[in-house]
């Protein structure tokens, strides 16, 4: 852009980072090295905050985008390709019957709304498609479907790289936008209007003569539409000059058809049946014989006419009339080609001039083909989806789920989805504890809460029976080991790095979704951690959360936000031992553990599980003690832990101190800033806690016991 260019966005380039930042992605998309690039971009600034947060682990978590192509999917089956991309919101949502929906799809799912208005108007459209199913199939099932790249092939129009076949299928697009507006204008309901105006008015107002109806005529006259599908030519007619080539091409091709039959009379063999005129691209127009044919008139041939080729599928020759007018024939079409090639870059030229037209008319058939696409999932759904309640979130706080569902898992072939509610109310269960055996159904759950909220704010409907949403700013998400070895990250790492930035940037609008937290570690670091983590979310932080845990002494938590518990349900058949899975989520911590069960169903061998049973009997089920002990005390939960099995009359003042120093650990730990910290000071500090921690175990039997 040049220095004035330059000057014209000082204040945006002075933004933190924002000119390096600039650097790399021109660097990266190596814009500067076209030329057709220059000039086609524009600086601006965007509001991020217009669109929820989403980090890498919530998009991940909630399965929002299909799973990136890696090689090794590249090399699985195809249908086990297309289950990978099917169980992802984008795989369940993309219905969409135009590459531009799709695309607009996969951006809309990484960028869900904050604004309660903008919500509810995708809303409406939803509402209106899902009711009127003659006008959605019209429009998904012809007009959609049939458009071409409008967007892609308009960037290649904006670059003056199209081609007279890109232009016809603009046309082709252009034609089809008065059918859309049609389809639209005919939608029943209480938001018809809303929709015919946005929508409906806007292509037709595209469409008129002074934008594409103009375009369409540009075709019209400048295109051989007679000769579509064959070839992409200009019509003789649009130009004087091509004309008057054409007139003359066709003026030589009288003249050789004229050499022909004089040829014929001449050596007195019949035109077209033994004679032929032929053309080809190395000798232009010449003659013809069979080889038997030749022989009858080979001293005719040898006196006045020149022999180009002799085969065994003929003799190919010519004589001076021919070759010159094959020669002129040659030079004229080479002209016509010059002059066709110097219009079609006039008749870009000027198309393109209608770029910013298309892009507009594009994005709105994105948009319809999203918002028509959700609703055929809404109606498609195994259970139709509802429209959910948006509340502004200053408004509300409560995120209500009746009944909700996995979108995804709900729609595995047989699956047999148990609906669950999910009800986060500030000051009574802003942040709930999932306990649970394996497999219970505590991470589906929590996931499936994350997955209705971000579909709401897309603008898609829900799997529930009915939801009311308080909008949210951003969503997180803690789950599952994702190791970085590549960036010198370990298991562990990764899931401090992810919960300190969750820490650091969640607000109370934001929602949490934290599944297994403090696995990577021992027991006591891990609970720890995780309790020091769920007091600050609880205290500090403020946002909603589901936190999905094996701990049962975290349900003893307690904070002025609401914590609530519930627990996954299964039931042991009394006779045969067996553990059932019930999905159903019920209010309370879970009283029991379920692992070994859960082993047996992965076939341990019998000595294995019998050691496990043995080993699990002497050491008592934590929960009950743990909740007993004192509720929202950490050493009392964790003390409980280290009491199992024992008499109360056997604690000894070395356990009141070990456990004295036990709290003033977590405490420590608790007061840690970690999200202010960079992630290796924070774990040199932790681990220098733990050293100190263990050193003074030194003099206590009740602390080494709890360590060990
Ligand atoms: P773990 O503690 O081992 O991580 P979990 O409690 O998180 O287990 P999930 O991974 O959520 O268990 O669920 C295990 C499987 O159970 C899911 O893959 C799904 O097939 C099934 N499932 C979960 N919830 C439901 C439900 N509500 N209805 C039907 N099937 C369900």
């Amino acid at each position: 852009a040049g220095a004035a260019g330059v000057e014209r966005h000082r204040a945006l380039l002075e933004k933190d980072g924002a000119a390096a930042t600039l650097a790399a992605a021109l660097r990266f998309s190596e814009l500067l090295a076209d030329p057709a690039n220059h000039g086609r971009c524009r600086l601006c600034m965007h509001d991020t905050g217009r669109y929820v947060r989403l980090d890498a682990s919530a998009l991940r978590a909630l399965n929002v985008l299909p799973e990136r192509a890696s090689a090794s999917a590249s090399a699985a089956a195809p249908a086990e390709r297309a289950a990978a991309a099917g169980f992802s919101l984008y795989g369940l949502l993309n219905k969409c019957r135009s590459p531009m929906g799709r695309r607009l799809l996969l951006r809309w799912l990484k960028q869900p709304l904050v604004d309660a208005a903008a919500i509810e108007q995708r809303h409406d459209a939803v509402e209106a498609f899902v009711n009127d199913p003659e006008v959605r199939d019209a429009l998904r099932g012809a007009h959609l479907r049939a458009l071409p790249d409008i967007e892609r092939v308009t960037r290649k129009l904006e670059r003056r790289r199209a081609s007279l076949m890109d232009l016809c299928r603009l046309y082709q697009a252009s034609a089809a936008l008065p059918y859309i507006a049609e389809s639209l204008g005919r939608l029943a309901g209480a938001h018809g209007d809303a929709i015919r105006a946005k929508y409906a008015a806007a292509l037709t107002k595209l469409h008129d003569d002074e934008h594409l109806g103009r375009f369409e005529a540009l075709l019209e006259s400048a295109v051989d539409l007679n000769k579509i599908p064959d070839e992409y030519v200009i019509c003789a007619q649009y130009d004087d000059e091509l004309g008057a080539l054409q007139a003359r091409k066709d003026e030589a091709e009288a003249e050789i058809h004229a050499a022909f039959q004089e040829a014929a009379g001449d050596l007195k063999m019949a035109p077209e049946k033994e004679l032929k005129l032929e053309h080809n691209n190395m000798h232009g127009w010449f003659l013809r014989l069979t080889k038997k044919d030749e022989t009858k008139v080979r001293k005719k041939l040898s006196a006045s006419y020149q022999v180009l080729e002799a085969k065994k599928d003929g003799t190919k020759f010519t004589n001076k009339k021919l070759r010159a007018l094959s020669q002129k024939r040659v030079d004229l079409d080479r002209s016509y080609e010059t002059q066709q090639k110097h219009l079609v870059d006039r008749v870009v030229d000027v198309a393109a001039s209608f770029s910013d037209v298309f892009l507009q008319a594009s994005a709105i058939c994105a948009e319809i083909d999203v918002l028509a696409s959700f609703a055929e999932t809404a109606t498609t759904a195994p259970i139709p989806y509802v429209r959910p309640t948006m509340c502004a979130s200053g408004d509300s706080d409560e995120i209500v789920l009746e009944a909700s569902r996995h979108p995804n898992v709900e729609a595995q072939d047989g699956a047999q989805f148990i609906p669950n509610t999910c009800a986060l109310r500030k000051g009574e269960s802003w942040f709930q504890i999932i306990t649970g055996p394996n497999m219970g159904g505590k991470s589906t759950f929590i996931r499936q809460v994350g997955a209705c909220v971000l579909m709401a704010q897309v603008g898609s409907f829900v799997p529930c029976a009915s939801a009311k949403i308080a909008i949210r700013d951003a969503i997180f998400a803690r789950v599952g080991a994702g190791d970085c070895q590549m960036r010198g990250i370990s298991t562990f790492m990764a899931e401090m790095l992810e919960t300190a930035a969750i820490l650091k940037a969640a607000t109370p609008k934001s929602l949490i979704i934290i599944d297994e937290l403090g696995r990577g570690t021992s027991t006591y670091d891990g609970f720890g951690l995780a309790w020091a983590i769920s007091e600050h979310i609880v205290n500090e932080v403020k946002a909603p959360c589901l936190f999905a845990t094996h701990f049962h002494e975290l349900t003893s938590l307690k904070g002025p936000g609401g914590v609530a518990n519930f627990h996954v349900q299964a039931k042991i058949d009394q006779t045969s031992q067996k553990l059932a899975m019930l999905y159903t989520l019920a209010p309370g911590a879970c009283d029991q553990s379920f692992g070994i069960h859960c082993a047996e169903f992965a076939r341990f061998p019998e000595e294995v599980l019998e050691m496990a049973r043995a080993k699990a009997a002497e050491l008592e089920d934590f929960s009950a003690e743990g909740a007993a002990a004192g509720a929202g005390d950490v050493a009392g939960a964790l003390g409980a832990g280290e009491k199992r099995g024992r008499d109360e009359g056997d604690a000894t003042e070395d356990a009141v101190r070990g456990a004295a120093r036990a709290r003033q650990f977590l405490a420590d730990f608790a007061a840690l800033p970690l999200p202010d910290m960079p992630p290796a000071d924070a774990m040199r500090r932790v681990q220098q806690m733990k050293r100190e921690l263990e050193a003074d175990a030194a003099d206590s039997k009740w602390l080494q016991g709890v360590l060990a």
